[in-house]
């Protein structure tokens, strides 16, 4: 090939997705599994639960330096941990079901990828506006004051969720009161700041940037779902026997045009969060 004609790069800069807002009993229904798996998520460490005295009341702990895990009215003890390995069996083999039923109800309501996702997509719509306002933002050029302090706000509220985030986290492995109490003061142990840094860095990176990058290159569960569907799975998809030829039926056509269901108003791809194009 020639200087004056080089080659085409291999490599395409993604380009973010900015959803368009939906509204229907599918998003109500995410909308309530957001709440409600968040708010398990965040508020489980400070349930208090009194197992007696010189025991932890801590009603779901990860007691590493006891070698216990409380939960509940439940104690599990290193040797018995083989009720937990076939909790989790119970789990992928429910998960399968469901897949195999349902299609891609875990991707799409339940991974943690997607819940906070979705909490990230909706910070940004109450900073930026919906999906045009967005995208007349992000092909704004210019970073004038308007667009920094949007930007910037849309970025600190993200970094606080990253940071809740990683504090709930670290919550569950100590007494929840007496950690927060520690890690305001600066007293808590060095681990518990760096496992709070990275989960919050990881937060802020996937919810905020990396979002559908994650499902499309880095979780291996898209590879493996496919296996568990067959033609009776409920899976949301373009039929093209069913939407081609597509095109809304206009005066001008020649009689007998056919066209298919698809009137390509482009509502699907608008609101995709994946960026089906
Ligand atoms: S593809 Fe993976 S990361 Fe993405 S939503 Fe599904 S399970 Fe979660």
């Amino acid at each position: 090939m020639s200087d004056s004609n080089p080659a085409p790069s291999l490599y395409a800069a993604r380009e973010p997705i900015y959803p368009r807002r939906v509204s229907g009993p599918f998003r109500n229904l995410k909308w309530y599994i957001m709440v409600v798996t968040l708010g398990i998520y965040y508020l489980t460490p400070w349930i208090r639960w009194d197992r007696g005295p010189s025991l932890p009341d801590q009603a779901v702990l990860l007691d590493l330096a006891g070698r216990r895990f409380y939960f509940f009215w439940i104690e599990i003890w290193p040797h018995e941990f083989y009720f937990v390995a076939g909790l989790l069996i119970m789990a992928g083999l429910g998960l399968f079901l469901f897949t195999s039923a349902l299609g891609r109800v875990w991707c799409g309501y339940t991974c943690p990828q997607t819940v906070w996702t979705d909490l990230f997509i909706l910070v940004e719509r109450w900073i930026e506006g919906d999906r045009n306002a967005r995208l007349r933002l992000h092909r704004q050029k210019k970073m004038d004051f308007r667009k920094a302090r949007l930007r910037l706000t849309k970025w600190v509220s993200w970094f606080l969720i990253g940071l809740a985030t990683g504090g709930a986290w670290v919550f569950y492995f100590a007494d929840a009161p007496t950690l927060a109490y520690d890690l305001v003061t600066l007293n808590a142990h060095p681990v518990a700041y760096t496992t709070m840094l990275v989960l919050t860095g990881t937060t802020f990176l996937f919810g905020g940037f990396a979002r559908e990058q994650i499902c499309i290159y880095a979780c291996p569960w898209p590879r493996i779902q496919a296996a568990m569907m067959d033609e009776d799975t409920l899976t949301v998809g373009y039929r093209e026997w069913r939407g081609e030829p597509r095109g809304k039926p206009r005066k001008t056509d020649e009689p007998g045009t056919v066209h298919g269901d698809c009137i390509d108003c482009m509502a699907c791809v608008n609101v995709c969060p994946m960026g089906i194009d």
